[in-house]
């Protein structure tokens, strides 16, 4: 960062009124700004009680602890002054005013503190990405998995995956340039190879965990799906313990997907309430379903649901079963079941999906009878489903590309094997240690860093 650069300033914590508002300030002239305020520096690193005064008329503002960072010891690598005032609109109001009139400070874009945290290479573009998923963390696991993110875990391997590349890369191009003089070994090809084959490998290995670590950051996606009245609102309703969807006793009410985030057990679950699967003259009705089916198609894990108090189940035609995902049936009403119907129904609710039922459970939504064995079931279902992904690399789909990419070109390099033209497996393997450089952000990102940092709220 050049002097020219402008000093940044916003209130880093949360919506105001709080007991406490952090105000950041980070720039060539975030000393001269606290300064300013506080009347004089405080010892690197300690936090120290000032008053705080507009530096125009010297009218006390706040009382607060200052701190001070000096580059390049801070979190953006600049210098740092942080005040810890009381969290109230109009000191803070006040202290932002302040700090506008100080000459070369303005106020902070959102994410542009870590943005410059990125560029003065304090986090590389995956820690970043760690960092929003990890303020953005709703459970335990999430919060576990951006945390370990935010630390390096892909960032280095990634990093370096590109060294043993570049190492593999220099070889080749040692071959290549020196081909005519003596000194220089025959087999350099050969060793290059056989390095860019462990890495594909490794690469393999990590692209396997059949995108999980991605589902942690969405959530596994758990669609309550069964002809109209069922009582799937009702269902949803009982495990989000509010009114999320409307429950109506009339069919073909709940027109749209719904969805609702749950924690269960410290793991994400979506749970999506479908609407009533079947057929309909109502176009409106008919773009509900269809939606249905779309969103169920995706889903990790149905909830076949029937009401075991009526007569007659859903044709086989009308359901869409999503091909890798589990399905357990729920048979609900079950307050309403005396011996006789129950006997009655069984064959012709249950009939359609046998084959594909992996669990089946009796309930009654509306007064919660067996509602808590569905839900630990469902919370050891989601705690089995991201076991593997305590260690999961890849949480997102820009790692899952770039990664794709890179085997790609290692196949193609591996693909000339030792005869193969060096010029080409060189430039194999230098497109493929560039993807690396890009997936960390260490090479050639402007385009992909706006949307990255657009996530960011102001002050981080
Ligand atoms: P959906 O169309 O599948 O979403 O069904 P709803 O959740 O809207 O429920 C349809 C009707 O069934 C409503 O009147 C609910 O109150 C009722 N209902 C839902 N679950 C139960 C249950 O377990 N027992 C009884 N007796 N009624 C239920």
């Amino acid at each position: 960062m050049t002097s020219t650069c402008p000093t940044i300033f916003a209130l880093s914590s949360g919506r105001p009124p709080a007991a406490i508002a952090v105000v950041r300030v980070s720039g060539p002239h975030a000393g001269a700004a606290l300064k300013a305020l506080v009347g004089r520096m405080p010892q690197p690193r300690q936090a120290t009680l000032a008053r705080v005064r507009d530096p125009q008329n010297g009218e006390v503002i706040d009382e607060a602890l200052a701190l001070w960072f000096p580059a390049p010891h801070s979190e953006t690598g600049e210098d740092v002054a942080e005040l810890q005032l009381h969290g109230g609109q109009a000191v803070i109001a006040g202290v932002l005013e302040a700090l506008s009139k100080i000459e070369g400070c303005r106020m902070a874009e959102p994410g542009e503190f870590t943005r410059r945290a990125f560029e003065n290479g304090k986090l590389d573009l995956t820690e970043v990405e760690g960092l929003a998923d990890l303020i953005a963390a709703e459970t335990q696991a999430q919060r576990r998995q951006a945390f370990r993110q935010l630390k390096g875990l892909i960032g280095d391997r990634a990093e370096a995956w590109r060294r043993r590349l570049i190492e593999a890369l220099a070889l080749v191009e040692a071959r290549i340039d020196f081909a005519d003089e003596s000194d220089v070994p025959e087999n350099l090809v050969e060793p290059a190879l056989r390095a860019a084959r462990g890495l594909r490998e490794e690469i393999a290995q990590s692209l396997a965990d059949a995108g999980r670590g991605e589902r942690l950051r969405d959530g596994l996606v758990v669609a309550i799906a069964g002809p109209p009245n069922a009582g799937k609102s009702t269902l949803l309703n009982r495990l989000a313990r509010r009114e999320a969807a409307i429950v109506s006793p009339f069919p073909g009410t709940t027109r749209d997907v719904i969805e609702v985030h749950l924690d269960l057990a410290g793991y994400p679950v979506t749970l999506l309430d479908t609407a009533g699967i079947r057929a309909s003259a109502d176009p409106v009705e008919r773009e509900g379903v269809r939606r249905a089916q779309a969103r169920a198609a995706a889903a990790d894990l149905v909830l076949w649901m029937t009401d075991a108090s009526a007569i007659g189940g859903v044709a086989e035609s009308q359901v869409h079963w999503p091909p890798g995902a589990e399905v357990w049936s729920l048979a609900n009403k079950i307050d309403l079941v005396t011996r006789t119907t129950s006997a009655r129904n069984e064959s012709e609710n249950r009939a359609p999906a046998k084959q594909r039922i992996n669990r089946s459970f009796t309930i009654s939504a509306s007064t919660g009878r067996g509602i808590d064995g569905l839900a630990t079931a469902l919370a050891s279902y989601a705690a089995a489903y991201f076991s593997a992904t305590e260690s999961a690399l890849v949480t997102r789909a820009r790692h899952r590309r770039a990664l794709e990419e890179v085997a790609a070109a290692l196949d193609r390099a591996l693909g000339q094997g030792e005869g193969g033209r060096e010029e080409l497996i060189a430039e194999d393997l230098r497109a493929a240690a560039t993807t690396l450089g890009r997936l960390t952000g260490r090479v050639d990102v402007e385009d992909i860093l706006d949307v990255i940092f657009r996530d960011f709220c102001i002050g981080k």
